[in-house]
């Protein structure tokens, strides 16, 4: 950090104009953040005129690096023709059925404007369709900022509660307690203890919301028997599975619902689907998606407006951004990912750092000291050990070229090459040394 830096003089000019000096706190870190200026493929500059590798593209939604040609053409093409209408566009349907065509759990979906938006929809039609309030969810887990979403995303261990009975933790100040009596939190991975809090609910639960490869656990891995026994359960007992691909989505080229042999009732994708661009997807059984059809006899159980919903940019960005997500997309991208997570581990080794480093494809977890973590409780104790030396690295990260949170996690995209994933490698070795 340098205070004669451009981004330090913007931090402190934004300071006065926005709260907290920025709009996203998931993207700030102390002591300012980058100010970024322009990005061609997988680099960006900052407004110092420093190029890094980004090895967070966008929090997962630039898959395609930054500026993609093929993207741009797209976008600017759509934007010559129509930016935004009050009607309905071709775009909105052709990316529609590129997406019922590639997620299994999709036949039929709604868009939105981020993720966020499509946990809330997915929420909202679970109640509609059950006639049901609570909501379970996963310690621990990230969905948005839906308050009923990020319940007990980040609690600190003195409001934990038992294992057998987690409490649900209120992430923004102001969560009315209904909200939190309508959340039901469950522990990571473990099967018999989470269905012996659903049992305890069953009758008010309308659905239980997962995510396979949770980020906010630096993408340690669900067991396939823990994700196999909710979704059992969930059948058997009339209670709905939200499976939220809105990060994982990049992992499998049909989602990671592919890779685990489920078809949950109501899906949720976003990030890459728009290209960069801001999109949300809500979508699953064409039953379930009744609840939005506003042309049935009734109307729609839960209405959906909204201004940018379906904005025709977004659509023309997130047709192109699919099209590139071909299969060769997906292995390049799995096959990039094992390179950095082998190299890391190597590095690791080399040089007696005793962490660890895991993830899926393109998605990659690691920590920086020794710690056996399995859920978020164990990886709570684990981040506050490894602090100042995450931060360390990243540091040197941003010193050598290299750009990402300190928050022992990578996203790649399609655009890196195997130098781009060496030179990270490079650069994490030199740090440990
Ligand atoms: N769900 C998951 C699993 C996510 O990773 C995110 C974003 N990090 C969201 C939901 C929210 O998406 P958005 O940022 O587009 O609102």
């Amino acid at each position: 950090p340098s205070a004669e830096s451009e981004s330090c003089a913007l931090f402190k000019r934004a300071q006065k104009v926005i709260a907290g000096g920025a709009t996203r706190d998931t993207v700030y870190f102390a002591p300012y953040p980058l100010y970024a200026k322009s990005g061609q493929g997988a680099r960006f500059v900052d407004e110092d005129g420093v190029e890094r590798i980004d090895f967070t593209n966008s929090l997962s939604s630039g898959i395609h690096g930054h500026c993609h040609p093929d993207i741009v053409e797209a976008i600017s093409a759509q934007a010559k023709e129509l930016i935004g209408v009050s009607l309905p566009t071709k775009p909105e349907i052709q990316l529609a059925e590129i997406l019922v065509d590639r997620i299994p759990a999709f036949e039929q979906i709604r868009f939105t404007n981020s993720g966020t938006e499509a946990v809330m929809l997915a929420v909202k039609a679970a109640r509609a369709y059950t006639e049901k309030a609570k909501i379970a969810k996963v310690e621990g887990t990230y969905h948005g900022s839906l308050d009923l979403a990020e319940v007990s995303q980040n609690a600190s261990p003195a409001n934990w509660g038992p294992l057998d009975k987690p409490k649900s933790v209120a992430t923004a100040s102001g969560t009315p307690k209904a909200v939190l009596n309508d959340s039901v939190i469950i522990p990571f991975n473990d099967l018999a203890r989470s269905i012996a809090i659903l049992e305890e609910v069953v009758d008010d639960l309308a659905a239980i919301l997962i995510d396979l490869v949770p980020g906010f656990m630096r993408f340690l891995m669900a067991d396939q028997e823990y994700i196999s026994g909710l979704c059992e359960w969930a059948k058997n007992r009339g209670v709905l599975i939200i499976l939220d691909e809105v990060m994982t989505a990049r992992g499998s080229y049909n989602g990671m619902q592919e890779v685990y042999g489920i078809t949950p009732d109501i899906c949720t994708v976003g990030k890459f689907v728009g290209g960069g661009m801001p999109l949300g997807v809500v979508g699953g059984r064409r039953e379930v998606m009744q609840v939005f059809d506003s042309t049935s006899e009734h109307g729609a159980l839960v209405p959906q407006g909204g201004s940018f919903n379906g904005h025709p940019v977004s659509m023309a960005s997130g047709i192109k951004s699919m099209q590139l997500m071909d299969k060769s997309a997906y292995d390049h991208l799995a096959l990039l990912g094992d390179r950095a997570r082998i190299g890391l581990r190597v590095a690791m080794s080399a040089t007696g750092v005793n962490g660890k480093v895991h993830g899926y494809g393109s998605m990659i977890g690691f920590s920086l000291v020794s710690g056996d973590y399995s859920d978020r409780r164990s990886l709570f104790e684990l981040i506050k050990k490894e602090k100042d030396l995450m931060m360390q690295l990243s540091t040197y990260w941003f010193n050598h070229g290299v750009f990402a949170l300190p928050r022992g996690a990578l996203l790649l995209s399609t655009v890196m090459t195997e130098a781009d994933i060496d030179h990270m490698v490079d650069v994490t070795h030199q740090f440990m040394l």
